[in-house]
């Protein structure tokens, strides 16, 4: 390598960070960072590869361990964050698996706030107790809440803010002051307000975990998740679960996604703008019986929301009168917004949570959490904000 800035400059700001950050040049000084698509690396002679194997020489050894590109893309992204260390995994859930398995053994306790991402309920309610490992699902809005659900064996505190779908926002620093006096970690997911808009390191969490797949892509190509936390627990914890089970990035998804760090800021800044001005258009529309944006005074948690997160959202929900058939109308009437399960795209998507993502968790736990039939969430793209206004305004207009 000729030249490297592995760990950033502390002085940039975020944005000269996503750019240069964790960059490695090799002899031929490329502009863009390579694409070191390898699964090994060979040895001079017996004593280097000795010496590599007993931790002597640092280099890389196998890409199941760790990959030039992957930890450039590691290295940009613990730079942006702020943490001391990271693993980029093949997934958003091998990075919520990941964090949860290497912070719980069987006999330990976990609790999670209910309104999760389904595959993270999952492995909260279902998977783990397989393992011995029991879980306490609570309001996540409700600090007292989690405050009872604590037991002498509590391990790990997992949440994410704002939630989805209905963009609830969960007091992380609160929470935080809960793990912590129980010796528990807290892992915040915190895909929805993005890297750029919250910081949960700093409001006391212990890990943060992203599902890359959704605004670092933002392009909708590659899955990819990542874990960031302190450097001992992900040395000795964390890294041996990686070793021996398998879930680190591919290279070829860690150029792509370090690629979309660039231009994560320009990005994020533009879709939550447009957010705003369609939440704005929409909210005390006759036809809009609830609108939910986090960067509005009409939050239910507003005041919190501006204390712990530095900007609103690219998601935004909204309930249309008339239930299931009203929201399917209004969903089938778009014509620039396409209806679909992801996120953070550069395209506008639409997702009716009751008959998709949240369809098997059934009725009374989709009544619990608020997830009406008439709820709709958006995922706000880089359209022209002008056409996506005239899009839900026809689409209101076919309910
Ligand atoms: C998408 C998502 C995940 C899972 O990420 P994948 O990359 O799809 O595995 C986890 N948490 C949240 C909040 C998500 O939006």
């Amino acid at each position: 390598m000729t030249e490297t800035t592995k760990t950033g400059n502390k002085n940039w700001r975020p944005e000269t960070t996503l750019v240069h950050g964790g960059t490695m040049r090799s002899p031929f000084g490329e502009t863009s960072e390579a694409m070191y698509l390898t699964q090994g690396f060979v040895y001079d002679n017996a004593e280097a590869a000795e010496a590599r194997f007993n931790g002597e020489d640092p280099g890389f050894v196998y890409s199941r361990y760790a990959n030039p590109t992957v930890s450039m893309f590691e290295d940009r992204i613990k730079a942006l964050e702020g943490a001391e260390a990271a693993r980029g995994t093949a997934s958003g859930m091998a990075a919520v698996n990941l964090a949860l398995m290497a912070s719980v053994k069987a006999g330990d306790h976990v609790i999670a706030a209910k309104a999760l991402f389904g595959s993270c309920r999952y492995i909260c309610e279902t998977l783990l107790p397989r393992f011995g490992v029991e879980s306490t699902l609570v309001d996540g809005t409700d600090i007292e809440q989690w405050k009872a659900a604590v037991r002498p064996n509590t391990r790990a505190l997992f949440l994410e803010s704002p939630t989805n779908p209905t963009l609830e926002v969960i007091d992380i620093s609160a929470v935080a002051d809960i793990a912590r006096e129980a010796g528990a970690r807290l892992v915040v997911d915190n895909v929805f307000a993005t890297p750029l808009y919250q910081s949960p390191l700093k409001l006391g969490a212990d890990v943060v975990v992203y599902s890359a797949t959704k605004h670092i892509d933002g392009q909708g190509r590659c899955l990819g998740g990542v874990v960031l936390s302190d450097e001992e627990w992900i040395t000795e914890e964390v890294m041996p679960f990686v070793k021996h089970t398998g879930p680190h990035m591919s290279p070829f998804n860690a150029w792509v996604l370090m690629k979309g760090l660039e231009t994560l800021h320009v990005r994020v800044a533009r879709q939550t703008d447009t957010a705003r001005k369609i939440a704005d258009h929409l909210a005390g529309k006759a036809k809009v019986k609830r609108l939910v944006y986090p960067g509005r005074d009409d939050h239910p948690q507003a005041e919190l929301a501006r204390r712990q997160m530095r900007a609103g959202s690219t998601m935004l929900a909204l309930e249309v009168e008339g239930g299931k058939e009203a929201a399917f109308r209004f969903t089938n009437a778009l014509d620039i917004i396409r209806i679909s399960n992801n996120l953070g795209d550069a395209k506008s998507l639409i997702t009716h949570p009751a008959t998709t993502t949240h369809q098997s968790i059934g009725e009374e736990a989709r009544a619990e959490l608020g997830i009406t039939d008439g709820i709709l969430r958006l995922s706000v793209g880089l359209e022209d904000p002008q056409d996506l206004l005239e899009d839900v305004e026809k689409a209101l207009n076919a309910v």
